[in-house]
Order: C-alpha cells, then sequence, then structure tokens
C-alpha cells in the first residue's frame, strides 16, 4: 500500500530541476519507469512527499551515435538498448546485459538512468557502462558536472549524485574497431533473476599488444567496481593463457562478495575468476 504523495509531471526539464530543488517548499524525488522505487514505495522501505515524473519530457529519452560518442538520455529504456542497431557497433556488452535484464514488462519500463541512480551493486548495465569507461552527466538549477561512472558510487547504496540533480546523460567515447567489450551475468535462472556475479570486459589490442584492458565487476562488492590491480596486469603485455589466469585470480582478490540467499561469497569468487578468465580470452581471440 503507497502512502501519499505529491505527484508533478512537467513536460520541461527546467520544471524538473525545480521540482527537485525545493518544489513546492517539499524536494521532489525522480520518477522514471518506476520498477525500482515504486517497489520501494509500496513496501514503505522509502516514503517521498513529492515525486517528479520524468516521462513527459521526450528530450530525456533516446540514444545518439555521433563519430566519436554514444549519449543515451537517462530515460532511454532497456528495451531501447535492445532494439539499437546503433548500439550493436559500439557498445554490444550493454546490449548483452539488457538481453540478461528482467523480463519483457520490466524492460520496458526500466531506464538506464535509474539502473544507475538506484544504486544497487547487482545493477545489470553499469558494469558494461564502467567498462566502456562510461560518464554521467548531473545537471541541476545551479549547473551541471560531469562524474565518471567508476567514482559515481561512493559506498553501499551511496553515490555523489545531491538530491536537487537529475542525471541527463550517459555518455562513451566510441571505441576503435580493435576492441571487443563482453558482458556475463550469471544468475539461478536466465530470466527474472538478480544477479549472482556479472562480469564485463573491454579490451583494445595493437600489434599484438593489449593497449587497453577494463574489467568491471557486479554483485560482489558493495558497489559496482573495477578489478585495477587485473587490468594494470594486462596492459601492455601480450596475453597467456597463465596470464589472464593470474589476472582473472587478482580480480577475485579486489571483490569483496557476501554470503546471500542467492550465492554463497566462495561461490561467487569462483565466479569471478571462471568469468573474467573466459570473457579475457574470448577477447583476446577476437582480437589478435
Ligand atoms: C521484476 C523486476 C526485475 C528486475 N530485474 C532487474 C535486472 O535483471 N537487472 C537490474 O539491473 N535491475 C533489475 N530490476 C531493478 C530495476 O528494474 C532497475 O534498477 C531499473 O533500471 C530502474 O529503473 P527505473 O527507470 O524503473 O527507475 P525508478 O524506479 O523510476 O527509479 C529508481 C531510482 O532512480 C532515481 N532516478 C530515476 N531516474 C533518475 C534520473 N534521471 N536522475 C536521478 N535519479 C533518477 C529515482 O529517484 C529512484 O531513486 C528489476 C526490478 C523488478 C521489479
Amino acid at each position: 500500500m503507497l502512502s501519499g504523495f505529491e505527484l508533478d509531471l512537467p513536460d520541461t526539464l527546467v520544471g524538473v530541476l525545480d521540482l527537485i530543488a525545493d518544489g513546492r517548499g517539499t524536494p521532489a524525488v525522480p520518477l522514471a519507469g518506476g520498477t525500482s522505487l515504486i517497489v520501494d514505495m509500496r513496501a514503505r522501505r522509502t516514503m517521498p512527499n513529492a515525486v517528479v515524473w520524468l516521462g513527459k519530457i521526450p528530450e530525456l529519452r533516446g540514444i545518439q551515435v555521433t563519430q566519436d560518442h554514444v549519449r543515451l538520455g537517462p530515460c532511454t529504456t532497456v528495451s531501447d538498448i535492445l532494439n539499437s542497431d546503433e548500439l550493436a557497433g559500439s557498445g554490444v556488452s550493454l546490449v548483452r546485459a539488457a538481453e540478461a535484464f528482467g523480463g519483457q514488462m520490466v524492460r520496458n519500463a526500466a531506464t538506464v538512468a535509474g539502473n544507475i541512480a538506484c544504486n544497487s551493486p547487482a545493477s545489470d548495465l553499469v558494469p558494461p557502462l564502467m567498462a566502456l569507461d562510461a560518464e554521467v552527466i548531473l545537471e541541476s538549477r545551479s549547473g551541471s558536472r560531469t562524474v565518471a561512472l567508476d567514482r559515481y558510487f561512493t559506498g553501499y547504496k551511496e553515490d555523489v549524485r545531491r538530491t536537487d540533480e537529475l542525471i541527463t546523460g550517459i555518455s562513451w567515447k566510441r571505441q576503435e574497431e580493435s576492441s571487443v567489450d563482453l558482458f556475463h551475468k550469471l544468475a539461478r535462472r536466465k530470466g527474472d533473476a538478480i544477479t549472482v556475479v556479472g562480469v564485463a570486459v573491454n579490451m583494445a589490442v595493437s600489434d599484438g599488444t593489449c593497449m587497453r584492458a577494463r574489467i568491471a565487476l557486479g554483485a560482489v562488492a558493495p558497489t559496482v567496481l573495477r578489478a585495477k590491480r587485473a587490468e594494470s596486469m594486462l596492459e601492455g603485455e601480450t596475453l597467456t593463457p597463465g596470464l589472464i589466469e593470474a589476472a582473472a585470480r587478482q580480480a577475485t582478490e579486489e571483490a569483496s562478495p557476501i554470503d546471500d540467499v542467492r550465492a554463497s561469497a566462495t561461490y561467487r569468487r569462483h565466479g569471478i575468476q571462471v568469468l573474467t578468465a573466459r570473457l579475457l580470452t574470448q577477447a583476446w581471440g577476437r582480437l589478435t
């Protein structure tokens, strides 16, 4: 049962920014697809007095691919990602995450900014975006700033976003041709399941040398994180099965998984090791 709240439906970004700043005396909370916020409001985990729906502003939704960059509007849905031909060529790991995301009804409503802003360590769109070096654009009445997704989360359910700021875009540089990005979600079943381990890898290779390695891990720490020490073992090197295994082992060291109803910490560590090694091997194999 929902408790009472005020609902606003502005049709301009300025209108939203005014309402989340102080609205009519009570700062409003942004509502996008509602697949997380409404669930939390029903369970009374959060009880905002005022809510502002973003769905009446078409400019907030969509995928723009230019020569250099990809930009997602905050209200771009998981289904939009799945239906995008352009992302298949410049963010395929994100499309893989969208394929593994919830069920069809949730995919039609759930948005990319909602996935980031709900701050879950198991958010499926975050590992591929982090491995793509994505940035989050935050806007408020006093201006805008850009934060690397890698630096966005500060702790379990904590982030750098002020309550008067709205995520208005997510962008990353288009990948060079000699690069590959991959994602795998391990869960208890294929559809509609919370992630047990999510691994995203992004690699660029030139002349038989690994020039860029990114490894992002989901559901194995208080936040999605990058295994940076494992990445640095690979950059500048010609990868061998032994080096890949060592980097995957290092990635497990950088995580801090917990036991919960879905899996033990030991199983999660094993999942990181196996999936990281598998994705690195696939990426290297495709690029050499
Ligand atoms: C049945 C079910 C299955 C699910 N399966 C998955 C899954 O497989 N993988 C997964 O990762 N998640 C899953 N989820 C969780 C949820 O669907 C996602 O996190 C989704 O992306 C949230 O997006 P939303 O648009 O619905 O956000 P909302 O519920 O509208 O909002 C979530 C939070 O984000 C804030 N917010 C929204 N937009 C913005 C913005 N532009 N700027 C700042 N803050 C904003 C809201 O204030 C709120 O705090 C599932 C949920 C359900 C109910």
